[in-house]
């Protein structure tokens, strides 16, 4: 079955952004190695959860959060909505597992943007918003969500809404506390719960069912991303990564992985970021890299070439010294391994026009946040979750710890500078 969607354009400026990044690739024509991540992070079921992590890592009891929380009387303590989103993350990635194991061609679809839409996203999302209204009953229920059931309304999709309604089925049959079977119509319900604006005032869910929907119909790295706004402000989030080693991938372009597979990160306001196997086992504190010296530093950046200009953060990465070469991924799994220090940077430079999504953001923001690190636009600024769907930014987003981030910053500026002079000399 293949559906056409027609969106609106995003902005068109490909002479601007072409001229930006051939004026750096002239400048900086460095040869850098595309990884064949498909071959690296082959797509493997987690049989049974490690013994140990071989992280060196900074251990706290999972109670030293809820402790802290209790001093603080008038905070809430995010307890109850934590463990329901890591539940519904968790739930989630079993159903696009079982659907990224077995992917048939009929399971995508095409959008005017081009990106492919599984049924995984569908019922990620429907699954996510289930499990989250029945774990927290009592709280009212507001999901800012990439995808809404419009396309699967249309008379042509029924066969794809019924595997949407038996993929969700089975996936809240392996979770004791499911009860029902849920019809297609109680499905699309779910999804549409999606259509939240967001805003600054009370609660919202943030959902990126699938985040890198590319990488995902490739068969390597994507994420379930669930972030929770209070007040405009991001206060837990749980980012399961079913594909990404437990173990670090630094250097992963050249050392294909062989370890086992699957991580959640977890991280709540004042109480630290986590990571446990996905599959269940011990949880273990994490915290960006302490490097100060850029010579050191490795960076992530996209694995699709079309989501951030790369001439531009390849000159960032030259000004700033950085030896290795970019470390490539799809998704915030990006964010995840940067929390626990498998790299020291991450820089995004979408082209020029493209508006970035809070969903695609909140929960590996809190994530690294929460592990010490920090993250901002190409200004400096912290990135605002409070304005609805979308992030006002400044050209870009950055994230490194607190010593390299002064450097980070003096280096895109430089390299923005240059860009837009050689832009206007063009
Ligand atoms: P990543 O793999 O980090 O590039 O992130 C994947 C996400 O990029 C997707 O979930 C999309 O929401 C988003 N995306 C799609 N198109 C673009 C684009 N042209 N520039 C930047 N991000 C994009
Ligand atoms: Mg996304």
């Amino acid at each position: 079955m293949s559906m056409t969607v027609m969106r609106p354009a995003q902005g068109c400026c490909c002479h601007f952004n072409n001229a930006i990044n051939n004026c750096f690739n002239l400048r900086y024509r460095r040869t850098l190695k595309t990884p064949s991540l498909a071959a690296e992070f082959p797509f493997v079921a987690v049989a049974s959860p490690p013994t140990r992590l071989s992280l060196s890592l900074r251990r706290r009891p999972l109670t030293v959060a809820s402790s802290s929380a209790a001093t603080m009387s008038s905070s809430p303590s995010y307890d109850k909505e934590l463990a329901a989103a890591k539940k519904a993350v968790s739930l989630a990635s079993r159903l696009c597992q079982k659907v990224q194991k077995a992917l048939l061609q009929s399971d995508v679809q095409s959008k005017s943007d081009k990106s492919p839409v599984t049924v995984a996203d569908y019922g990620s999302q429907a699954v996510v918003s289930l499990v989250l209204q029945r774990e927290l009953p009592a709280d009212p229920f507001s999901l800012v969500a990439e995808e809404d059931s419009g396309d699967l309304r249309d008379d042509s999709a029924q066969d794809i809404r019924a595997r949407i309604t038996e993929l969700v089925n089975d996936t809240l049959s392996t979770d004791e506390s499911s009860s029902s079977t849920l019809s297609v119509e109680q499905v699309l319900k779910a999804i549409d719960c999606g259509v939240s604006e967001g805003g600054a005032t009370g609660r919202h869910w943030v959902l990126d069912p699938i985040d890198g929907t590319k990488g995902f119909v490739r068969g390597d790295q994507y994420a379930i991303a669930l972030g929770l706004l209070d007040g405009g402000k991001v206060v837990l989030g749980a980012l399961a990564c079913p594909n990404l080693p437990l173990t670090s991938i630094a250097g992963a372009n050249q050392q294909p992985s062989s370890g086992e597979v699957g991580c959640i990160f977890f991280a709540k306001l004042g109480s630290g970021t986590y990571m446990q196997p996905l599959e269940g086992g011990p949880a273990v504190e994490v915290h960006v890299t302490a490097t100060e010296n850029p010579e050191e530093a490795s960076f992530f950046e996209s694995y699709e070439a079309a989501h951030s200009l790369r001439g531009l953060t390849g000159s960032i990465a030259e000004k700033l010294g950085v030896k290795a070469p970019p470390v490539r991924i799809d998704s915030q799994a990006k964010y995840g391994a940067l929390s626990r220090g498998d790299g020291a940077i991450y820089m995004r430079f979408p082209h020029k026009g493209y508006r970035e999504k809070i969903w695609d953001h909140a929960a590996g923001c809190i994530v690294v946040t929460e592990a010490g690190g920090l993250v901002t636009d190409a200004a400096g600024k912290d990135l605002d979750f409070s304005k609805g769907r979308f992030l006002d930014l400044d050209t870009g987003i950055i994230s490194t710890n607190a010593k390299l981030m002064p450097l980070l910053l003096k280096a895109v500026k430089e390299s923005l500078k240059e860009g837009e002079s050689c832009s206007s000399s063009m």
